[in-house]
Formats: C-alpha cells, structure tokens, sequence
C-alpha cells in the first residue's frame, strides 16, 4: 500500500485535542481557544456523534456542533476533525467544511461500517484517520485502512487507542504495543499516532504512554482535553484542561527521527525500545498467569482436591515443547521456563491457600506437585 501521509505534514509530531464531546458551543469554542494559545496543537477534536457503551448515556450533540466547529476554525484557524460512524455523517460533515474525519474503534471493527463509510468518500479527497478496532485484531485494523485506500483515499493515518481486555488491568484498553509495532514494521511509511487518552481511561498514566509512544517512533498524538474536565459529559476521568496538555507536552522527550548518530545506532536504538516493550509484557502475561494460578488454588483448595495434577503438567510441557520447536526455541530452554514458572505457580497456590487457615497443612505439596 502506497500512502501519502499529508495530514498537515509539516507538523512532526502531529498534536490533535479537543473535548471527547461537543457539548455546548461555550466549551468548544473556549477550550479551542485555549488550546490554540498553547500553541502546539495542529488538529482540533470533537465528538458531535457518540457511540456509547450503554443507552441513555450522552450521545452527543450530532449535527448541531458543526457551525460551533465552523466558529472554532474562524476565530482560531485550528483545522478541525470529527469521528463519523455512517455515510450521512460523512455527508453533513463535508458540507461543513471538517478537514479530516478519523474512524472510531467501534466502527472500525465492523467490515460492514467500514465499508459504508469508504463508499461515502469515493471520489472525495479529504484525510482520515482509522482506529484500531476494540479487539486485538491487528488484519482487521489493516482491512479498514485497505478498505479506505481502495476507495481512493489516499490520506490516511492510523490511531493507536488500545484494545479491549475482560477483567482488571490498570489500563481502560490495554496497549498490547506489539500489534502498532508490527503494524508500523509492515507500512512505516503510515502516519502512527497514539491516542493515550483511550488507552489509560485516566489522567495519571497519560505522560508515561505518551512517552512511550514517542519513544516507539510514533508520529503524534491525539489526547482529549476539556475546559472543565470533571464535568464533562463523556470520558471525563481521562480528560484534561489544555493547561495540563501544555505541561504533559513539555515534559515529553522527543526523539529526533534521524539523529546525528549513525544509521545503525538509531536501528539500534528503535530494537531495543521494542524490546523493552516485550518484555514489559511478558512480565503483564506472567503476572497475569500468577493471579490464575491463585484462584486455581483456590478451587482446589474449596472442593478438596489435591494438588497433585501430574497429568496436566505433562500436558502443559508437551504442548510447550511442540510451540517451542516451531518457534525454534531450543528444549533446554523451554525446560527451564516451564519449570521456573511451576515454581512461581506453587509459591503462589500456596500463598492463596495459606492466607486464611495458616495451620492448614497443605504446604507438603512438594514442587514436583503440577499446580496448574
Ligand atoms: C473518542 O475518540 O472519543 C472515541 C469514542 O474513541 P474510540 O473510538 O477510540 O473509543
Ligand atoms: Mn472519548
């Protein structure tokens, strides 16, 4: 796929932000305002259509915000995006004069959508940016960017927003780095922006994915911001007033794309960045396997059962010997992984099953003992 990354192309990194909604036309034109005083933000957002989790929540004040867009555009000059989800948005937006559309996470899951909305802009030439999907499903974010391109649009940018997880994490929709790192390895030539807002659903985490993603070479950022941000009437835990976006922004380190250094020290440098990433979250996964494991011992440990599983701990080591080979991973050390986890897996059954009757004599289980 060939593309022309000329959304605003001048502006490296490429900074959007606004509120996640129109709300009134006071808070989009005021947090513009501020925004353009900063004086590092290229693109401003809004969300005029909503797509909500839940019915009966807010969503969004639809075509009436597009003259309040239409305003911010005059008095501040910011260029302006808005997410559209179907054709007759992409039809009331082009007639308002948005500059660039980006495609929503919701959307960007459905064939169906994306397709509707590639249609919508054959023969149109204006810039759109393209979510991932909420589920991890790196093809899938690649078929909505295909789609697009088939349809003529040259102008595209991908937005990494994270991804959908069930269960606790820290995050809102976890960043699972490894799927933009590999959609970047497949078209660097694509325009990567990160938006961290989505992805750390709070305040507090925004600076560290920011970082992040400028130390993984993407080429922007889309974060939220809002003029009042805990009365905002979506997303309002993640977003932020345009002071603040001013601070997180300052305190970036940007890398440079083509330092003095030598060619290879930079090649260098984005390895081991990707490396740390991976290993970061091998540490998640373990962490993960270690809270199962828990609970497992829990089980066993309310039915009475022992916490003898020889069979499974075959099971497990041969299905792991199998994926090692095709990984080329060698016995030895496929051997030692396994075992070194069981270990940590006891250490944690244990600690479980322990915790409420201490006299309870269940430590006997011996480390030869599959906890799995
Ligand atoms: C948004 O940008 O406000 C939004 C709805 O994002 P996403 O599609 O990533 O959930
Ligand atoms: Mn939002």
């Amino acid at each position: 796929m060939k593309f022309e990354s000329n959304i605003i192309p001048e502006a490296r990194p490429l900074i959007i932000s606004g509120p996640c909604s129109a709300e009134t036309p006071q808070q989009v034109l005021e947090t513009a305002r501020q925004l353009a005083a900063i004086g590092r933000v290229h693109l401003f957002r809004a969300g005029l259509w909503k797509p909500r989790t839940r019915p009966d929540s807010f969503e969004g004040v639809g075509e009436a915000g597009l003259p309040w867009l239409r305003d911010v555009k005059q008095s501040t000059g910011l260029p302006v995006t808005v997410e559209v989800a179907k054709a007759s948005h992409i039809e009331k937006a082009l007639a308002s004069g948005i500059d660039v559309l980006w495609i929503g996470a919701r959307s960007a899951a459905n064939p169906f959508s994306v397709q509707e909305l590639a249609d919508a802009l054959r023969g149109v030439d204006i810039p759109v940016l393209i979510k991932n999907p909420i589920n991890a499903d790196l093809e899938l974010w690649i078929g909505a960017i295909e789609r697009f391109m088939k349809a003529g649009v040259r102008s595209i940018g991908a937005i990494h927003r994270g991804f959908s997880s069930y269960g606790h994490s820290e995050y809102r929709n976890p960043p699972m780095w490894n799927i933009p790192i590999e959609l970047k390895r497949r078209f660097p030539e694509l325009l990567l922006l990160c938006d961290p807002s989505h992805i750390c659903g709070n305040r507090h985490l925004l600076q560290k994915i920011s970082q992040r993603s400028i130390d993984l070479g993407f080429n922007g950022l889309m974060i939220e911001s809002h003029i009042d941000p805990d009365q905002a009437l979506s997303d309002a835990a993640q977003q932020i007033t345009p002071a603040r976006l001013s601070d997180l922004l300052n305190q970036l380190v940007w890398r440079v794309e083509h330092s003095t250094g030598t060619a290879d020290s930079n090649t260098l440098t984005d390895l081991r960045h990707h490396m740390d990433v991976l290993d970061e979250e091998l540490l998640n996964l373990m962490g993960q396997r270690m809270k199962l494991a828990e609970r497992i011992g829990l089980y066993k440990k309310a039915h009475n059962m022992t916490i003898l599983q020889t069979k499974r701990w075959n099971e497990i080591l041969e299905n792991g010997l199998g994926k090692g080979q095709e990984l080329k991973l060698s016995k030895d050390f496929v051997l030692r992984y396994f075992n070194s986890i069981h270990l940590e897996s006891i250490r944690h059954q244990h600690a479980v099953m322990n915790r409420d009757e201490q006299s309870e004599s269940l430590t006997s289980a011996s480390n030869e003992h599959a906890v799995n």
